[in-house]
């Protein structure tokens, strides 16, 4: 009974922790609350840095799973509660699985952009999210303002709900610069006459390729970037939005009409998450995010015995280093298997 795998969350993370387990002979069942596995990836359309297709990595992964792999959807994990020799997993359906060792992949949740009430979101409808606009791209549709007008101008707006004291989370969510960079790019290629003013904090292209595709948004694509942050959004009688910054670099306070605003949402910890590990008791950092046994050495592990972490559960990471880490922890899962009284 305890020999089977169970990871909690069928996103990238979990899909891939659960792909090489698989193939070194491991049996594995993955829960997933959505009806599909996948994760916020099924969510995007392009992918950055290179633009392909979030749908590929997504097939790519759904055919590694291997005969060893059950994943069961639609059904969401409620609590997690240690037992002797091993864990028992309570569904909210009532259904209840026992494990000797689990895998919690279980990701992160959007910032809800509402809690920067000065920047309109959900008031203005010609303020959207980053993943409001990745959903447009996804379906195919033409970016347009609430009215269904093309947008002559689109202001881009960096560190939403992240770095930000006021909301409470001073972390950076590391994705969402290279994000709005390719999204500039894109809405560029869907509209060439539209205008697009990107108002960042500092702009942190950390990872391969992504400085590359900064360069492409100003030299190939004219993607205009102000550093300076947004005070607040206030709505004209035509429902285009004016943009209250400071450009940071001169000093001078600045005004600008937009047709539509693009807010770049960050990471927050998932609250499923942290429903589950009150249970048991997981260690959080100060961001809310759950902490590894040693963020140096034991990257995948915890301090409970057969309990690992898979994934942007322990903070914002992109898809290159969430499948790495997935992979990561089916090493880890391996090891402890190998020498666990819980395999034999
Ligand atoms: C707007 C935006 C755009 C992005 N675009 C890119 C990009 O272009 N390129 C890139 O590299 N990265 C991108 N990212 C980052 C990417 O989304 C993450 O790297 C990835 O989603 C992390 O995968 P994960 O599996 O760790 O978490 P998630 O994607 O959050 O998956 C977690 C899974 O666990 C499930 N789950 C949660 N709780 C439970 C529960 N209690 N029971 C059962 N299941 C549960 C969820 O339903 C979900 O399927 C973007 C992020 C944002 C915010
Ligand atoms: S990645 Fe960029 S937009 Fe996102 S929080 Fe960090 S600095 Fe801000």
């Amino acid at each position: 009974m305890y020999k089977n795998i169970i990871i909690v969350g069928g996103g990238i993370a979990g899909m891939a922790a659960a792909a090489a387990l698989s193939e070194i002979g491991m049996e594995v069942t993955v829960l997933e609350r959505e009806k599909l596995p996948g994760g916020h990836v099924r969510s995007w359309d392009r992918l950055f840095p290179t633009l392909r297709a979030a749908k590929e990595v997504l097939d790519f992964l759904n055919k590694s799973l291997g005969l060893l792999t059950e994943i069961i959807c639609d059904i969401e994990v409620g609590s997690i509660v240690p037992t002797p020799g091993g864990y028992t997993i309570h569904c909210t359906n009532g259904d209840i699985f026992t494990t000797g060792c689990l895998v919690l992949a279980t990701g992160y949740d959007l910032f809800d952009a509402r809690k920067k009430e000065e920047y309109g979101f959900g008031i203005y409808e010609n303020v959207i999210t980053s993943a409001d606009l990745e959903k447009i791209f996804r379906e195919g549709n033409q970016v347009t303002t609430c009215g269904g007008q093309v947008p002559r101008r689109v202001g881009i707006i960096h560190c939403v709900g992240s770095r930000d004291e006021k909301v409470g989370n001073i972390y950076c969510s590391k994705v969402c610069c290279v994000t709005g960079v390719k999204q500039a790019i894109e809405i560029r290629q869907m509209l060439p006459d539209c205008e697009i003013f990107s108002f960042y904090m500092d702009l942190r292209m950390y990872d391969r390729h992504f400085e590359e595709l900064y360069f492409e948004a100003q030299q190939k694509w004219n993607v205009n970037f102000i550093r300076g942050r947004l005070s607040e959004c206030a709505e004209n009688p035509d429902h285009s939005i004016i943009l209250k910054t400071e450009d940071t670099l001169t000093g001078h306070p600045l005004k600008l009409t937009v047709d539509l605003v693009v807010l770049l949402v960050g990471f927050v910890p998932g609250s499923s998450a942290r429903k589950i590990t009150g249970s048991l008791g997981l260690l959080q950092g100060t961001d809310g995010f759950l902490l590894p046994a040693d963020e140096h050495t034991a990257g995948n592990r915890t301090l409970l015995p057969g309990v690992f972490l898979a994934g942007a559960v322990k903070g914002p990471a992109c898809v290159v280093d969430t499948i790495a880490d997935g992979r990561a922890t089916a090493v880890e899962v391996y090891r402890y298997m190998k020498h666990s009284e819980v395999a034999k």
